[in-house]
């Protein structure tokens, strides 16, 4: 049988103690579920400067913003096969259909805290798991450019179901992704380009920044072909921070996905075969890497990370 809950794993040590710190504080807000974390006024202001500090660094990039709405049809994560990799991260929106009969049935379920889902049925819309991912079927809507293109999400909400006690790992959390399409040298140029420069930002803010190859948490058995793999062929790294965890915590990735999306989506351009990649800032693991590094008194903090932040 399906398990109906997860273990969720607890922060303790050097990580509790920041998580514990933080709330204390006010910076994070917990709620009644783990991973599910509000942010104050502090945590707030530092998350929107170094938006704000993002922003100058792609400045010289020429990306073109796009915006997208934290959900997205169910059509679109069914056709990149996210449900056979991630089914333990997705979040699916399951919606009313039903008539006043059984709405009142749900209303009473529901004030009881008995299980309602059985009433509802799906919205035909899931959750963004990836800033990136609405952006590749908008790229299909006209041809990629010879010369390549470059999309900037801002920072986005998206959703993971991985309920954790660990401060850095949430079910949903602010994602700023610069995507990439274009040949697939320009493409493998560009995240080489990326990711110096965004070792060197990370670096630039005092944070004892690194960086190494990585996959993602595919499931199962035959995920762990796939993360292999994905290793082998070096498709992703990381810009790692030690935040209070046995390792350190991956605050930005990189990620090559060869011709994956392109050819779901039907990417085409004059110049021949494209390729894509992306590169993810988790805005919320970058304010908790600056906090756990340089302390949560912000006013004490090195006067050349306060320049750079505009404090
Ligand atoms: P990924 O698409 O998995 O490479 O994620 C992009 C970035 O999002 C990572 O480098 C992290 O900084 C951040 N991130 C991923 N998962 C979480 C999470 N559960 N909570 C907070 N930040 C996350
Ligand atoms: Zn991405």
């Amino acid at each position: 049988m399906a398990a109906s809950a997860r273990d969720v794993p607890q922060a303790t040590g050097e990580q509790g103690a920041f998580r514990d710190k933080l709330v204390a504080e006010g910076l994070l807000v917990p709620s009644r579920v783990p991973g599910v974390t509000g942010q104050g006024p502090v945590f707030v202001d530092l998350r929107q400067r170094l938006d704000a500090r993002i922003s100058k660094l792609v400045a010289d990039e020429g990306a073109i913003a796009m915006e997208f709405p934290p959900v997205e049809p169910r059509h679109d994560m069914e056709s990149v096969d996210y449900l056979s990799s991630f089914p333990q991260l997705a979040g699916s929106v399951f919606a009313f259909l039903g008539d006043e009969a059984e709405a009142l049935e749900l209303g009473e379920q529901a004030h009881a805290h008995q299980d309602w889902s059985g009433h509802l049925q799906s919205a035909g819309l899931v959750m963004v798991p990836a800033a990136c991912h609405p952006v590749y079927p908008a790229l299909a809507r006209q041809p990629v450019p010879a010369d390549g293109i470059t999309i900037d999400t801002g920072a986005a909400w998206v959703f993971r179901h991985e309920p954790s006690d660990d401060p850095c790992r949430l079910v949903a959390f602010h994602m700023r992704e610069l995507v990439r399409a274009g040949s697939p040298e320009s493409v493998g140029a560009w995240r080489d380009t990326w990711r110096d420069r965004a070792l060197a930002f990370l670096q630039s803010l005092g944070l004892p920044a690194a960086f190494d190859e990585a996959n993602d948490p595919f499931f199962g058995r035959t995920g762990k072909v796939l993360a292999r793999s994905q290793r082998a062929q070096k498709l992703k790294f990381e810009v790692l921070v030690p935040v209070g965890g046995d390792n350190p915590t991956a605050v930005a990735s990189f990620n090559a996905h060869s011709d994956h999306f392109a050819s779901v989506f039907g990417l085409v351009s004059e110049a021949g075969p494209v390729h894509t990649a992306c590169l993810g800032f988790g805005i919320e693991r970058c304010v908790l890497a600056l906090l756990f590094t340089h302390g949560t008194d912000v006013g004490g903090w090195p006067s050349d990370v306060l320049a750079e932040l505009s404090l």
